[in-house]
């Protein structure tokens, strides 16, 4: 039988070729830059570890515990320190602690909402009136933002809505689809009425007998890149990094930038959705203009080690987002060595800021001294810090942030049934960006091969 090849090195990528493996199947899989990992991209410097891109994942999707535990490293998973967990919003210049009881942007909590600052008394009673809005009367998708201000209101969106649910995805809210990002809400709305009382409706689930970390957020001890590099190691079919693909045939042949034609018996294609256009605009055209109505934005991390008795501030949680309207480059910033132990030598604190995104795209033309610059302007102004960094790193994600916005479930369901039998389509543009939904889509893709190749 011909290999399958796996387009793309990130995690989806690795995660199909470890799910194939466990299949029996021989694969083939090519990353094009010099590195696996694509997104998780851990560096150690000087005995700080820096994540370039995701710094941890989601601890209630199995997928990622589950991958650690089959790769033996299980003992290697921690958890964030929660007995520090508190985060902040950055809101007319100054940081500010979240609402006692809110929950993303649901307020639990009356008093709590009435004695915080971020809003005007118009704006906390748009929230607090949540349930006497009428439920929605049509079905199918909408954006965050008309979300938002349907239920919640305007300032609701930009102090909560904007940082902490489109955050995630660096996304705009005029264009993100809820349903494809948060159909919970939608369904609260649709069941209780209001999303404040299917909130409060809903028990919360039972303590699960949860192996590993009980915290939200897990990671490795060695940073992300533990994850892939322990992967790699263990990845027993021919993995060629350097070596991309430049054209996919209609016949499933995959040709590659050192001029070789693979046979492939199925491909499993996890790249970016404009690179997914490009590698089929000459040979599939309709499906690769199909990929052209998959957006996305880019974004970059800036990480800042400092001596921890130089800092102003305390670093008493795990960081802050800004609120839509602050005039700051900033989109957030995470306050890493507090968040997870061991991201920083004794002594010294590491924080990262994140800059581009939908609000601030042209930053990403800056050179990384301009961006250094910039994001120290920007810590200075909000954190009061002064003192020089002893390590400073910029990493970048160009045109590597999907975009999940409204009507993105059709155009998935579509580009699915475009796609010939032998193209498998997985990864962050598709079924959830977090990296538990990236090795599932990953494996998933390992499977429906195997099942398509399995006699009846
Ligand atoms: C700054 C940032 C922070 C994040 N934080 C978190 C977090 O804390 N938790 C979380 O769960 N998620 C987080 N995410 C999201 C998560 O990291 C990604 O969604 C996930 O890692 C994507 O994995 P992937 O394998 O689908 O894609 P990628 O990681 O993008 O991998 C695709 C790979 O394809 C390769 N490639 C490109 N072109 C070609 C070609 N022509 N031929 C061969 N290979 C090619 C690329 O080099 C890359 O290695 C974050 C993302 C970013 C950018």
């Amino acid at each position: 039988m011909k290999p399958i090849v796996i387009v793309g090195g990130g995690i989806t990528g690795l995660a199909a070729a470890w799910e194939l493996q466990q299949q029996g199947l021989k694969y083939i899989l090519l990353e094009a830059s010099d590195r696996l990992g694509g997104k998780l991209n851990t560096e150690e410097v000087d005995g700080f570890i820096l994540e370039g891109g995701a710094d941890s994942f989601v601890a209630m999707k199995p997928a990622g515990w589950q991958l650690c535990k089959e790769l033996g490293i299980a003992d290697r998973v921690i958890g964030t320190n929660d007995g520090k967990r508190s985060s902040f919003i950055l809101f007319g210049g100054e940081l500010h602690t979240i609402p006692r009881g809110l929950r993303l942007i649901v307020p639990n909590d009356r008093e709590g909402l009435l004695e915080s600052q971020l809003l005007s008394e118009e704006g906390k009673h748009k929230m607090l009136t949540e349930s006497e809005v009428p439920p929605r009367t049509e079905t199918g998708d909408e954006s965050l933002r008309s979300f938002m201000v349907r239920r919640f209101g305007e300032e609701a969106l930009d102090v909560f809505g904007e940082p902490m649910l489109a955050g995630i995805y660096s996304g705009n809210p005029e264009t993100m689809s809820m349903l494809a990002t948060y159909p919970n809400y939608l369904n609260l709305e649709q069941k209780y009425g209001s999303v404040t009382k299917g909130t409060a409706s809903v028990p919360p689930p039972p303590p699960t007998k949860r192996e590993g970390p009980t915290s939200f957020f897990t990671s490795l001890v060695g940073g992300m890149s533990e994850l892939v590099d322990v992967l790699h190691s263990k990845l027993t079919g021919d993995i060629r990094i350097g070596q991309g693909v430049t054209r996919i045939d209609p016949d499933g042949t995959v040709h590659t930038t050192i001029s070789e034609a693979i046979a492939a018996e199925a491909v499993i294609l996890t790249v970016t959705a404009p690179v997914a256009s490009e590698l089929l605009a000459e040979t599939l055209p309709e499906l690769s203009h199909s990929f052209q109505e998959f957006h996305t934005t880019s974004t970059g991390t800036i990480s800042f080690g400092y001596k921890t008795d130089e800092l102003p501030h305390p670093l008493d949680g795990f960081g802050f987002v800004v609120s839509a309207k602050e005039p700051t480059h900033l989109q957030a910033c995470t306050w890493s060595s507090t968040k997870l132990s061991g991201r920083a030598p004794e002594g010294y604190s590491l924080l990262r800021v994140f800059v581009g995104g939908h609000r601030h795209p042209e930053d990403l033309a800056l050179s990384d001294e301009e961006l250094i610059d910039l994001g120290q302007a920007e810590l200075r102004k909000i954190m009061g810090i002064t003192a020089e960094p002893v390590v400073s790193r910029v990493f970048r994600w160009n045109e590597a942030n999907p975009q999940y916005e409204v009507g993105h479930l059709e155009r998935v369901a579509k580009i699915r049934l475009q796609a010939p039998a032998w193209l498998q389509l997985a990864g962050a543009p598709y079924g959830g960006v977090g990296i538990p939904d990236c090795i599932q889509q990953g494996r998933n893709a390992a499977k429906n091969i195997v099942s398509a190749l399995t006699p009846a």
